[in-house]
């Protein structure tokens, strides 16, 4: 593909784009050729888009709930209207299959209609103070939220946080990750034709430390919500800490699968397999499989012959397996692999190697007896690779699934129901699926225990997050 194809994407400010001056190249990761030139916002950039916000917020605060909420539904539609060049565009800077693209979009597009559908509920309480005082609560916008977006999956994770934001009515500044700022743009530029306010969704590409910085150290901004590694969070945590903005953080995970020995294994088998989706680049992916000591072999000779299956290549080509976003990223995954297995005494049931040269394609993997305490076992690996490991009681395979610095996501697998949620209640974990590949719903809360984030995305839950509460006391003296 060429650069032509799918021209400069500059900044969204004030629902205007920008000309591209200081641009970089977005590469698509099945080939490494040039697909687009982004925006490298940089400070100025921030600053265009926080002054837009900051121009548009009193109206859009102050527009009645049930209007913003039509409004978010006139986004949704728009977005879907759009499905399919976006899904495009998604596939051309991430390299995922193209119905991975696809679903992502239609997922994005439904937190705005859950959103929408929420702006007019959000409700504050009276308090009882006596027979002298009227005293009630008020949920408030916080202002402009600043939202730091990782490359895996920008229309869905975009949405996930800009959707409530805007609900609660707050405006949103957004600094997409250098990979894959298109779509991010693109969906902004589609909801201003689709009537929101200018300035209320503002977009800047850009790198991390220089335009993600200006925007989580800016004091213009009332709350930093950022998904992406905890090596990063550390840094932005610290960075909005100068003007005590608080952050919401949805950050890394090493999720483990509990394989009881009466599961479904059928089930079982094929959900794993989850784990390759987006070619494993995903937070909640569970890549520590525990499998029960009764039904170890049998699993692990099933699940390894059902990787082998698997297809790879380009995402145009609807592969099971995309590519790696970066070449970076394709050579971390395979050194993470060999250094398990090459002085063992880690062994590689499926994959393990790098089956085509062009792009950044590593083959869905399946390794066994990896110690816990290696790299790969504690490591977010961000690829198509999982571990197994064997054991043998309740109590061995959540103490095992709980020694980990992360708790974003847990599955169980069991046809015991007392067992589900007495192992479902133990691990720490923000999210428990039971007999299912994680779930993610807009209508679920979502975020990490742990190093995996603070506070919760999605679900009622995620308007507390985008608002704050103000009491209001009111003498009824005559
Ligand atoms: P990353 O931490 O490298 O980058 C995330 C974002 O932070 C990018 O936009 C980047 O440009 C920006 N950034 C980098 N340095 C910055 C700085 N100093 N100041 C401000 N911003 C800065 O993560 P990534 O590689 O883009 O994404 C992969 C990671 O994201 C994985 O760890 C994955 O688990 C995590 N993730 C988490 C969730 C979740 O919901 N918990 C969802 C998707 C991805």
């Amino acid at each position: 593909m060429s650069q032509e194809s799918h021209g400069e994407y500059g900044s969204y400010v004030g629902g205007t784009e920008r000309p591209v001056e200081d641009g970089v190249a977005v590469l698509n990761p099945s080939t490494n050729d040039p697909v687009a030139t982004a925006a490298e916002g940089g400070r100025e950039g921030i600053d265009a888009a926080l002054s837009a916000a900051e121009d548009a917020l009193p109206e859009w605060r102050a527009t009645d709930p049930g209007e913003r909420g039509d409004l978010l539904r006139d986004v949704a539609d728009a977005i879907r209207d759009s499905a399919d060049d976006l899904a495009e565009l998604g596939t051309a800077e991430t390299g995922r299959p193209l119905r991975e693209s696809r679903l992502f979009v239609r997922n994005g597009a439904e937190y705005l209609d859950y959103y929408a559908g929420l702006t007019d509920k959000i409700e504050g309480e009276s308090v009882p103070l006596g027979e002298g005082d009227l005293d009630y609560t008020r949920r408030e916008p916080l202002g402009i939220t600043g939202q730091i977006l990782p490359w895996n999956a920008p229309a869905l994770l975009s949405l996930r946080g800009i959707a409530p934001a805007l609900a609660c009515g707050n405006a949103v500044v957004a600094k997409p990750a250098p990979e894959a700022p298109l779509v991010a743009t693109e969906i902004a530029r589609i909801a201003g034709e689709a009537g929101l306010p200018d300035g209320v969704w503002n977009v800047v590409p850009g790198d991390g430390a220089t335009t993600g910085a200006a925007l989580t150290g800016s004091d213009r901004v009332d709350k930093v919500v950022f998904t992406g590694s905890v090596e990063t969070a550390r840094t932005v945590m610290k960075s909005a800490a100068d003007h005590l903005t608080p952050v919401g953080l949805e950050t890394g995970g090493k999720s483990p699968s509990l394989v009881f020995p009466d599961a479904d294994l059928d089930a079982a088998v094929e959900d794993t397999l989850g784990v390759f989706t987006m070619a494993g680049q995903v937070c909640f992916a569970t890549t520590r499989v525990f499998v029960h000591e009764d039904v170890y072999d049998e699993f692990a000779e099933r699940v390894a012959a059902a990787t082998e299956e698997l297809t790879v290549g380009p995402g145009t080509e609807n592969p099971d397996v995309g590519p790696l976003i970066t070449r970076e990223a394709r050579d971390r995954v395979a050194e993470y692999v060999s250094e398990a297995v090459d002085d063992g005494p880690g062994r590689v049931l499926a994959g393990g190697e790098i089956p085509r040269e062009e792009g950044n394609f590593y083959a869905p993997t399946v390794v066994e007896d990896v110690p816990d305490d290696a790299p790969l076992s504690c490591d977010e690996v961000f690829g198509p690779v999982f571990t197994l490991y064997e054991f043998s009681d309740d109590d061995e395979a959540v103490r095992r699934a709980n020694d980990t610095r992360y708790g974003l996501y847990a599955a169980v697998w069991t046809r015991d129901v007392s067992r589900a949620h007495r192992v479902a209640r133990r691990l720490d974990a923000g999210s428990v699926s039971v007999n299912e590949f994680p779930v993610t719903a807009p209508q679920a809360p979502f975020g990490g225990y742990k190093e995996s984030g603070i506070g919760r995305e999605k679900g009622t839950q995620a308007v507390r997050e985008y608002t704050q509460t103000k009491n209001v006391a009111i003498s009824l003296d005559e």
